[in-house]
């Protein structure tokens, strides 16, 4: 399916090129003709998925940018409010639809004015109802939307919402998009749509297929090492690595930094102002790994994040999709990477069986093979680098008392100091003991259910890895090692 297929206006459809948009996210496919044909609608799926252009674009397309307010929408937070803002305005540039942000904590003076230029009002629910309750604004919007309504009621916002709502037209079309769709949630939809028409992305969709999942099997001691080992060998340009507990964060935000990473952590018990503030160098690039919880990493809206790694396996399925779901947002490529003891194989599994998708088994590089790629990197980064004067200078200082080649192989052992990889050779379990471990485990997991469906579940699973492993890994052996042996005892 592609974004033409829904016959948009000409100034929208250019903008959903100007966007780089190429096809539809499928929260997208199924809530744009719903909301065309004017329907109101519930939606419900994962951050990352589109929602912005899912309710931006169908109602832009209705709107006569007649110099009224003829959209509303209301995020929970103003830094929702700036990204949502941002998103509409590229969407409606071409059709002169302007935006207008509104939030607390500024002046009212200059929101007000934006407003009354605006088509479309993306706002926060305290100002909002600030702002109409005292009369400064008044709206008749036909296009009102609720985003993130989940995160909305979290915060409280309810009875702003419902105030604000009596200060609406009656006759409008309401939208509610939301990550979760708890009871509350429905209740409010009962209250404020009429008639609604439901689009839910059920998980295993919305484990998005941009994103590779790959695990490897370490011992419990082998954890930090591994953790190193993969983030030299994959190099993300952002990564997150999620932890279970708060200690354990800050234990591996000491332990990155000490390894010359550039880290920081992410706590639930932060300041707000503080979290903002180390978001923000996440963001911009000052940071290039983030280690946080579950609870700390929620509604963390950071794109561009290339990896995900698990240090250890999420309790329950609903986290790992949660988590996973940081990277590979909507059009881009990611990858997530999960630690287990030999012990969590199980956990894997019934993952895998949940969200109905798959996860490879892999072995951690050796040291040898990182330097490999390191070296392979660095030739072309020295290929890339552009001549300077001091350079030319340096060199020619040098050359009094060196020959040039020796010249060459010093600038070169230093550059590879700098690159040199730490730590033992090999990391983690080899393919054939993990596949010798993947049996045991389904097969016991057969035996706790009675010996038919044991058996199948045992065949099949071992069948899958080993395809897996042989297609993926030619070459390696790495079976002759005895640590597996020993814990298998
Ligand atoms: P959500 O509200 O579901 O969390 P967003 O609307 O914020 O997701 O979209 C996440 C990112 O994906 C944004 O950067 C957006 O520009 C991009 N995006 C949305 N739809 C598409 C699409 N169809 N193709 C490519 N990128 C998209
Ligand atoms: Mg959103």
């Amino acid at each position: 399916m592609k974004f033409t297929d829904f016959n948009l206006k000409d100034t929208i459809q250019q903008a959903i090129n100007d966007a780089g948009f190429k096809e539809p996210s499928p929260v997208q496919k199924d809530a744009i003709p719903l909301v065309l044909e004017g329907h109101d609608v519930i939606a419900q799926a994962q951050t990352g998925t589109g929602k912005t252009a899912a309710f931006g674009l169908p109602i832009m397309n209705q709107m006569k940018a007649d110099g009224t307010v003829e959209g509303l929408v209301i995020v929970p937070t103003r830094e929702l409010a700036m990204q949502v803002s941002d998103e509409l305005f590229k969407f409606g540039r071409r059709s002169g639809l302007k935006t207008a942000t509104v939030y607390g904590g500024t002046p009212y003076g200059r929101q007000i004015e934006r407003i009354k230029q605006a088509s479309i009002v993306v706002a926060t629910p305290g100002r909002l109802q600030d702002l109409l309750m005292s009369r400064r604004i008044k709206i008749n919007p036909q296009f009102v939307v609720l985003d993130e309504a989940d995160e909305m009621l979290d915060m409280g916002f309810l009875d702003e919402i419902k105030n604000i709502f009596t200060f609406l037209p009656k006759e409008r079309q309401t939208l509610m998009f939301s990550a979760t769709m708890p009871k509350s949630i429905r209740k409010l939809a009962e209250e404020i749509l009429k008639t609604p028409k439901t689009v839910s992305i059920t998980k295993a969709e919305s484990t998005n297929e941009n994103i590779t999942q790959h695990y490897y099997v370490v011992q419990e001691r082998e954890r930090d090492d591994a953790l190193v080992r993969l983030i030299d060998y994959k190099n993300p340009d952002k990564c997150i690595i999620f932890c279970r507990m708060k200690k354990e964060v800050d234990r591996l935000v000491s332990h990155l930094t000490s390894q010359g990473f550039k880290v920081s952590g992410l706590h639930g018990d932060m300041e707000q102002k503080q979290r903002e503030i180390t978001i923000r160098a996440f963001k911009q690039g000052g940071v290039d790994i983030f280690v946080a919880t579950d609870v700390a990493a929620r509604g963390l809206d950071v794109n561009d994040v290339t990896h995900v790694f698990n240090y250890h396996i999420p309790f329950d399925s609903e986290s790992y999709v949660h988590r996973i779901g940081r990277t590979g947002r909507a059009g881009k490529t990611g990858e997530a990477i999960t630690l287990v003891s030999p012990n969590e194989l199980r956990t894997i599994k019934k993952i895998e069986k949940d969200v109905g998708t798959k996860m490879v088994t892999q072995v951690i590089p050796t040291r040898q093979e990182v330097q490999n790629t390191k070296s392979d990197e660095l030739i072309s980064q020295i290929a890339g680098t552009q001549i300077t004067e001091r350079a030319i200078n340096l060199v020619k200082t040098l050359q009094h008392d060196l020959d040039i080649v020796t010249i060459s192989h010093l600038l070169a052992s230093m550059l590879q100091e700098n690159h040199s990889i730490k730590g033992k050779d090999n990391i983690g379990l080899g393919l054939d003991e993990i596949e010798k471990l993947i049996e045991r485990a389904m097969q016991n997991r057969g035996n706790d259910r009675g010996r038919g469906g044991g058996g199948q579940r045992r065949r099949r699973s071992s069948g899958g890895g080993n395809d897996r492993n042989r297609s993926g890994r030619d070459g390696r052996n790495r079976n002759s090692r005895s640590r597996g042996d020993r814990n298998r005892d």
